[in-house]
């Protein structure tokens, strides 16, 4: 592959974002990615691709907090049920502690997706 600007050298790095061979003078580095120096689309997409990311990675963050805090209230609520056998608190713990777990997995796959 030649680069796209310079047909007679050889394409270094591939633009994330619309494919074209880049030689070195041509490629830029934005946001951990190799990108069109001079290409302004690129650059904005670039912009987007980081967003995106950013917004996941609080969202993970969400995830596991809210998981975090029903396995609390779902163990909390179990000890205080406990003296009492088959109640309804008993029965919301468990309930709160398995949406726990379920957010926190969430949580967890979306950074192995990542
Ligand atoms: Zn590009
Ligand atoms: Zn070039």
């Amino acid at each position: 592959m030649k680069c796209y600007n310079h047909h007679d050298r050889d394409a270094f790095a591939i633009c994330q974002y619309c494919g074209k061979g880049l030689c070195l003078e041509c490629l830029d580095t934005r946001n951990d990615s190799i990108l069109c120096k001079n290409s302004k689309t690129c650059a904005i997409k670039s912009d987007l691709v980081n967003q995106a990311y950013n917004q996941l990675s609080n969202n993970k963050n969400i995830f596991l907090a809210i998981g975090i805090l029903f396995v609390i209230f779902g163990i909390i609520g179990l000890i205080m049920s406990l003296p009492l056998i088959a109640n309804i608190p008993g029965v919301v713990g468990i309930t709160f502690v398995i949406i726990g777990i379920i957010y926190i997995k969430n949580a967890y796959s979306m950074k192995n997706k990542v």
